[in-house]
């Protein structure tokens, strides 16, 4: 990709390592407590499908915040493989500073898209810390907290991306920074309010199908982002091979397709992001018009 080099403000931090990073939370009520005895119990097994969807059905209840992580696959990084050093500085790391340059590049796009647009922030964290819904953890993958309005990042998920879900290339790891700002995009345009009150009255299974359209429709910004980001050059930033890697990313992290990798048979009122057919058709809507009013995902049929 051919990025411009962003230079970070208060709108990025480097969290570090947070310890157990239990607690905090945005509306969390007294409520909390059940989760800290819950969740490293959760956590410390190995992550299925159906732990994920428990572990976020929790983070729904207990935080009501709602938080929007990337797959319902997480991720399970080896705390005994991180060697990254302490250093709580934001965009001091190759990774960092490459997720901070496509943080950049969609303030730019949403900024001209959305009027009065208001920046989401960026927070680096190491294995654990705190997030305004709760507790941040890298099995948990990236995600977006509404109560916030940041984008929550470990960067071990993009050796990840490489190694566990095959899908390499700075492409693929652009595609995840964008798919949060698409979140929170929903956010500020009202969207995210007005599925989590209809999430409110309906069935698992019909408030998991609401979740499916939310993630595609994230995905699908993140596919407007693509289109439409330029450098200071009037580049396009996605260069040749851009596509096929952020396809493949999307490809990899499909309901169906991780809960097969798991050994699973996939369940589809269980799917809370799409299949990977799906997510790829929603990314390439986005990739292919560039025009938001492309994603509704609500209206169509998927
Ligand atoms: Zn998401």
């Amino acid at each position: 990709m051919r990025l411009d080099d962003y230079d970070p403000g208060d709108d990025i931090r480097d969290l570090g390592r947070g310890g157990g990073g239990f607690g905090g939370g945005g509306g969390g009520g007294g409520m909390g407590g059940l989760l800290i005895g819950l969740l490293p119990m959760l956590l410390g097994r190995k992550m299925g499908c159906g732990t994920l969807l428990l572990l976020g059905a929790l983070a729904f209840l207990f935080f009501g915040g709602g938080m929007n992580m990337l797959s319902g696959g997480g991720g399970s990084v080896d705390p005994q493989a991180d060697s990254r050093g302490g250093t709580n500085v934001a965009c001091d790391t190759a990774a960092e500073k490459f997720a901070c340059n496509v943080f950049g590049s969609t303030h730019q796009v949403w900024g001209d898209i959305v009027s009065g647009y208001q920046r989401p922030t960026l927070n680096f964290f190491t294995e654990s810390n705190r997030s305004g819904c709760g507790a941040a953890q890298a099995a948990m993958g990236p995600f977006y907290c509404p109560a916030d309005q940041g984008v929550y990042l470990d960067t071990a998920f993009f050796d990840e991306l490489a190694s566990r879900f095959g899908a390499a290339g700075d492409a693929a790891q652009a595609y995840v920074v964008a798919h949060e700002v698409g979140h929170h995009i929903q956010t500020i345009t009202g969207i995210s309010d007005k599925v989590r009150a209809a999430q409110q009255r309906a069935s698992q299974a019909e408030g998991n199908a609401y979740q499916v359209k939310m993630e595609l429709q994230a995905d699908c910004y993140a596919g407007v982002w693509a289109n439409r980001a330029r450098n200071s050059a009037g580049q396009p930033v996605m260069e040749a091979g851009d596509l096929e890697e952020a396809m493949t990313a999307a490809n990899a992290i499909g309901d169906d397709t991780l809960m097969r990798s798991a050994g699973q048979r996939p369940v589809p009122e269980s799917f809370t992001h799409g299949t990977s057919e799906q997510r790829k058709t929603w990314l390439r809507r986005g990739l292919q018009t560039g025009d938001p009013r492309q994603c509704d995902t609500f209206s169509a049929a998927l």
